[in-house]
């Protein structure tokens, strides 16, 4: 029998570090010996240039625009240590549904076989934050993923951003939709970042898997075109996406998460702008400096 092959989703708001943070989890998980794909499903198709040296490929829908009929393998370029790299890409701006390139690609790639004839262990695919176009839900509606993980930060438009995620997973849970393996925590720098990110993952009942620092490591490899794994492997950061990509090879039990609706989550906010202010002008800290 073949091997079942573990399919994830990461989304989460733009610019957050999705593409970041997914390039980094596939190369940690090819030195860890596992054969990966990364699967970029953002219009953008820059999902899996850190793994190519900064080089930018071909995606699945502008090679279709070209040619009639598409062999999978003239889509699929190898990255860093083996991982197979895909972009889906997008319309041509402005025209169409931007998620249709994930629905073309993974149409292709199942009636290839090519899951199993690659024999890949993992593929990941880097989504979108917001699951209102019906394109960016299909990894989670179709139970293509079978586990959805989010990159956030502990800024509010990113805490939003994974709560309405968390509305998409449930909406869709009942019918064999994807659900829910945990929060990565990303740019946690600040004390109060982890308490939020902390919080948000308790009211939502989910779990946090890595909380990742904002890295000036990160930067540097970046601008050389490489993920941190490839360009500092023996960095503090490095071993944080390591951790991180572990726990992802080991997690098998998902969950459907409890979004708050959107006057609670509001609500939720608003006192925690409240404590920080406290926290910040020492009222909690130390009486003295805020004078009382
Ligand atoms: P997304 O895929 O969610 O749109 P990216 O992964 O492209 O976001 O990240 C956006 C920017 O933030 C990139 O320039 C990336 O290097 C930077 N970034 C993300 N995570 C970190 C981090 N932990 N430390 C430093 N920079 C980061
Ligand atoms: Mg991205």
């Amino acid at each position: 029998m073949a091997k079942k092959i573990k399919q994830i989703a990461i989304y989460g708001k733009g610019g957050i570090g999705k593409s970041t943070t997914t390039s980094n989890i596939s190369a940690a998980l090819s030195k860890l010996g596992y054969r990966v794909m990364q699967f970029g499903c953002d219009p953008k198709s820059d999902s899996t240039n850190t793994l190519r040296n900064g080089e930018y490929i071909p995606t699945v829908l502008d090679t279709l625009r070209e040619k009639n009929s598409v062999k999978a393998s003239e889509v699929i370029f190898e990255g860093f240590n083996g991982i197979y790299c895909v972009e889906a890409g997008g319309p041509a701006p402005g025209v169409g549904c931007a998620g249709r390139g994930i629905i073309t690609a993974v149409q292709l790639f199942k009636q290839q076989n090519v899951f199993e004839d690659l024999d890949l262990d993992l593929v990941i695919y880097d989504v979108l934050g917001d699951v209102v176009c019906g394109g960016f839900a299909v990894p989670i509606r179709e139970g293509i993923a079978e586990h959805v993980f989010t990159v956030s930060s502990a800024d509010f438009m990113s805490v939003y951003a994974s709560n309405n995620l968390f509305k998409g997973i449930q909406r869709y849970s009942n019918n064999g939709g994807a659900l829910l393996g945990g929060i990565i925590a990303n740019s946690i720098n600040q004390p109060y970042s982890k308490n939020i990110i902390d919080d948000f993952a308790k009211r939502t009942q989910t779990q946090i898997m890595q909380y990742v620092p904002r890295s000036v490591t990160v930067t540097q490899s970046e601008l050389k075109g490489k993920t941190t794994i490839e360009a500092a492997p023996n960095s503090a950061q490095a071993a944080v996406y390591t951790e991180l990509a572990e726990r992802i090879a080991a997690h098998d039990k998902s969950t459907i998460p409890a979004p708050m609706d959107t006057q609670t989550l509001r609500q939720w906010a608003f006192d925690w702008g409240n404590q920080i202010l406290e926290l910040e002008s020492g009222v909690v800290v130390g009486g003295i400096q805020a004078g009382i």
